[in-house]
């Protein structure tokens, strides 16, 4: 068995961050970073736009209260405000000691950071490394772990959660190179696995982003929240799903329908392309459905719209967001310079998920936590996003709440032992599960069910909801569930045996996918990215309260807790 004070799983931004704090408060602990990719493979490094924080280097009139208003009406008002404030206060510092690790933000003339606008911020804040931000800081940080001392399992997958009497007491996992199986025990367990974008059959996420965090925790029987909050960003590039960064329509890019017009006008008439995501995913699949999405020639009719980048000029396009640029002409064949990009929604962001207070100990409840466990970066809920997030707000949240997480683990390992685990039985029942996936047989492929997964997910709830609709997606749920027991392997060997990770990536899609719809089903109101065509209203006598699901393999319980509402009532929100 492996032993360290604290175990974190994900070596994105979130577990990066925390790791770095532990070991900057207490050199004496003995921390590790577990990530099933190379940690600068994970999906942070893709990360494009930016992250906000109210500096004032550009707009000398922001403030950390405008930025928490933009984000608590950005949330259609779901949002925890205190976790709100705490985000929106700490983002300056944050960025300021990003900078001072080495991260190379774009600059202004005079050598202070620059600062974009972006879609539902009031003001210019958003910081940047031109449309590579992620990039630079990941790269940063992990440089630091290593300056640290912070040991590194990379290419380890992390099945298993092990949560005994309501305490975690460490993880299984094996080494993707050779199969072997470990388990580690730690004072304390920390979950930093990213977004779940691979629910669905079109996302600008990579293939990691299969929400295991999330299903091994609800496997483990604790809550899930929010689940219903899908965030569909508006310029996925059409067809391939990836991402066109906001960035690009923060720089004075167009959305453009088959008639030539910016329709924004009529979704979002101050804001117009700066409009949130849920508000602009939205205006674009009303454009496609009304028969002014655009087809391959050019004529009315078809499935995407046009993001127009020409009038903002060949300097400005190949200076701001050159990344961008580069993605439609390797991948579509498109010139930005001289030809508009064929954009449409894609699945992009995961608004809840683990639940955690603001020192980012998991939730077992509205009002209990769980010992030895903590949570940051996408994959948990402080709730700053409620039920729609701002662009740039979750790289500032895994940084503020990475920092926050790691302050608070390295408080509570203090004076705790390593907890007594029963390694031999969490082996063996590890071996049996990798064993029964390699034994059984069947007629289905990894690939089909997981196709036919996906598109349930995407039809059955995606930007338009009903009840109709995703009772029929529960069904199919449920025989893809019976499939997933007849799965047949091809490689039933030890090295390398990617095939098994999909398969047990497989497992964790459906858990999720199951979570997303039965909450979804549940919420009888539109609010934020969740929208419903038989309850198009914000039901706040209702429904303002957050999701909290329960999974078992009979059934999902449905509980709801309250919103912490400090600073700002719910109003309409219009922009
Ligand atoms: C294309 C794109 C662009 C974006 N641009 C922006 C932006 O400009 N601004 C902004 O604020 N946000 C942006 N976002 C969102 C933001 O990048 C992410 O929400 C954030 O980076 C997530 O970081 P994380 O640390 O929570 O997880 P990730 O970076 O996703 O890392 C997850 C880690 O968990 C590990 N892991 C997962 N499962 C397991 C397992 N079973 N065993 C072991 N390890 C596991 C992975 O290997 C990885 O190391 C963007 C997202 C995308 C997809």
């Amino acid at each position: 068995m492996l032993e360290h004070d604290v175990i974190i799983v994900g070596g994105g931004l979130a577990g990066c961050r925390a790791a770095v704090e532990i070991a900057r408060l207490d050199p004496s602990l003995n921390v590790a970073v577990v990530a099933k990719t190379h940690p600068i493979r994970s999906h942070s490094v893709a990360a494009q736009g930016g992250m906000a924080a109210s500096l004032k280097n550009v707009d000398t009139q922001d403030s950390w209260e405008a930025h928490a208003f933009d984000t608590v009406k950005g949330s259609d008002y779901l949002a925890d405000q205190n976790a709100v404030e705490i985000l929106t206060r700490e983002a300056p510092d944050v960025v300021i000691d990003l900078e001072h690790m080495g991260v190379l933000f774009s600059r202004l003339e005079d050598g202070r950071i620059a600062q974009r606008a972006f879609g539902g911020h009031s003001h210019n804040r958003t910081c940047y490394a031109a449309d590579k931000t992620g990039h630079a800081i990941l790269h940063e940080l992990v440089n630091n772990l290593r300056r640290y001392g912070v040991k590194l399992y990379q290419e380890w997958y992390v099945m298993r959660l092990i949560l005994e009497e309501g305490q975690a007491k460490g993880v299984v996992m094996f080494r993707i190179e050779d199969g072997h199986i470990e388990v580690v025990r730690a004072k304390a367990v920390m979950f930093a696995t990213g977004g779940y974008g691979r629910v669905y059959n079109t996302t600008s996420n990579d293939y990691a982003s299969a929400g295991d965090g999330l299903a091994m925790t609800a496997m483990a029987g604790l809550p899930l929240e929010d689940m219903e909050f899908v965030q569909f960003h508006p310029t996925g590039l059409y067809p391939v799903g990836v991402l066109i960064s906001e960035a690009v329509r923060g720089e004075g890019a167009y959305l453009i329908n088959s008639e030539g017009e910016r329709f924004m006008e009529r979704y979002a008439p101050s804001r117009m392309e700066l409009a949130p995501r849920d508000i602009t995913s939205r205006a674009i699949a009303y454009e496609i459905r009304a028969g002014r999405g655009i087809k391959p020639d050019g004529s009315a009719g078809g499935v995407y719209v046009y993001l127009d980048l020409r009038h903002m000029g060949k300097e400005k396009i190949m200076s701001r967001v050159p990344f961008c640029w580069e993605e439609a002409h390797r991948l579509v064949g498109v010139d930005a310079v001289t030809e508009p990009m064929p954009v449409r929604p894609t699945i992009h962001y995961c608004m809840g998920g683990i639940p955690v207070n603001t020192d980012c100990q998991v939730r077992s409840g509205a009002d209990s936590i769980v010992e030895g466990f903590f949570s940051a970066g996408e994959t948990s809920c402080v709730s700053v996003h409620g039920a729609n997030r701002l662009g740039s707000n979750s790289l500032l949240e895994c940084v503020v709440y990475g920092k926050r997480a790691g302050a608070t683990i390295a408080q509570y390992v203090k004076n705790r032992k390593l907890p007594n685990i029963d390694s031999e039985r969490y082996i063996k029942e590890a071996k049996q599960q990798i064993q029964s996936l390699l034994d059984q047989p069947g007629p289905y492929r990894i690939n089909q069910v997981r196709q036919a997964f996906q598109d349930c997910m995407t039809e059955y709830c995606g930007v338009f909801r009903t009840e109709e609709l995703m009772q029929q997606g529960l069904q199919q749920l449920q025989e893809f569930q019976n499939q997933y027991s007849q799965i047949y392997l091809d490689d039933k060997g030890k090295d390398w045996n990617t095939e098994l990770v999909e398969a047990l990536e497989l497992r964790s899609l459906m858990v999720v996918g199951q979570m997303i719809m039965t909450s979804a089903n549940r919420r009888q109101e539109s609010r934020g990215a969740h929208f419903r065509e038989d309850f198009p209203q914000r039901d706040d006598n209702n429904f303002l309260k957050h999701t909290f699901a329960y999974y078992s393999p009979a059934g999902i319980d449905i509980q709801y807790a309250s919103v912490s509402i400090t600073m700002f009532q719910p109003q309409e929100r219009k922009y």
